[in-house]
């Protein structure tokens, strides 16, 4: 009978609720990986999995640099393994997920990011069947680029974000359908993922100068100018289609005005989950828009926003260019 290759799939931990134990000080990742891999035996029926630990962190803990380290593993494991499961806390899982499409272009292998709700060793707990799922869609063929992995739903990287903070259907899938569903050990794919000639592109640097300010009535605009001195990006989340304040008590729009003269980047996002900014719909947006540095999302979730900015910042300091690859599509419609 001839013998079937099983594929190759590097487990690759950094801590998380799936690794949690219960402590003194309340639940903390203490799980070793390869009690992670011992979990999900069935997975030995179609694929060897091996584990690495680069980390053993809550993601609340999780920073930009850890990104980097990730995308490290990733880059010189990349020829010896088939697909990659990264498990993760799931509090800032949208944020890594979305980072990791920045970081890494163009895989034409999976990259996928998961983790629970519950610890892997509760006898109830969403965890098994998140990491089962996670090896199933690792191995699938044709399979390529980042994914989030959870309750079922493989989300694009740059589309997920966390809705839930108990619930097994914990995240969502922000202005795009799934990109796939895994039921009983098989893939349904809604989408291909067409790879481009020339192999991954793996970026090891980022800059997270951007500051993330969420607008509120009342709010005093001054924070803008305090902001501007820190930072080179300050994404501001508007409500609705977007717009900026103007009135005389409180005026953001002029200190928006004076950012863009110091040559920052403003960009508009909205609190409102679902359906993006369209800020030129509104008076209080469209005159924003006047001022030449300002962007706005569009479909963009903020996860991607402020990770594409990192990203890009890591690249250059002008300020042209950012602005102008802020609206490039790193991959085609999946990753703004
Ligand atoms: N606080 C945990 C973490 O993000 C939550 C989780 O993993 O579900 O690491």
């Amino acid at each position: 009978m001839e013998k079937r290759v099983l594929k190759k799939i590097l487990l690759i931990a950094t801590g998380g609720t799936i690794a949690s134990q219960e402590t003194e000080e309340g639940l903390a990742p203490a799980i070793a990986p390869d009690t992670l891999l011992k979990a999900v035996p069935e997975i030995r029926s179609f694929c060897e999995a091996d584990a690495v630990q680069i980390l053993n962190i809550d993601s609340t803990n999780l920073q930009p640099e850890n990104w980097l380290k990730m995308v490290h593993v990733v880059r010189e494991k990349y020829q010896n393994y088939d697909g990659f499961v990264i498990t993760h806390g799931t509090d800032t899982m949208a944020y890594t997920a979305a980072a990791l499409s920045y970081l890494i272009q163009n895989a034409d292998k999976p990259i996928v990011l998961t983790g629970s709700q519950k610890p892997i060793g509760y006898g109830i707990s969403d965890a098994r069947k998140n990491l089962y799922d996670s090896f199933v869609l690792a191995c699938e063929d044709k399979m390529a680029g980042v994914y989030l992995v959870f309750d079922g739903k493989a989300i694009f990287g740059t589309r997920a974000r966390k809705i839930k903070s108990k619930s097994y259907d914990a995240f969502e899938s922000v202005n795009h359908p799934v990109a796939a569903r895994i039921y009983d050990g098989h893939v349904i794919r809604y989408f291909e993922t067409p790879v481009q000639p020339g192999g991954p592109v793996f970026y090891e640097k980022v800059r997270p100068s951007v500051f993330l300010l969420k607008l509120i009535p009342g709010m005093d605009p001054d924070i803008l100018e305090y902001v501007g001195a820190r930072y080179d990006v300050i994404v501001i989340e508007s409500y609705g289609v977007g717009g900026v304040p103007f009135v005389d008590r409180r005026n953001f729009l002029l200190e928006v005005e004076k950012l863009a003269a110091q040559g920052k980047i403003v960009v508009v996002t909205t609190q409102a989950l679902f359906e993006g900014s369209d800020v030129g719909v509104y008076a209080v947006g469209k005159k924003a828009m006047n001022c030449p540095t300002l962007l706005q999302s569009y479909d963009m979730t903020v996860e991607a926003v402020v990770t594409k900015m990192m990203w890009l910042l890591g690249e250059t300091q002008e300020g042209e260019e950012i602005r102008r690859r802020f609206y490039k599509p790193v991959h085609r419609d999946f990753h703004k």
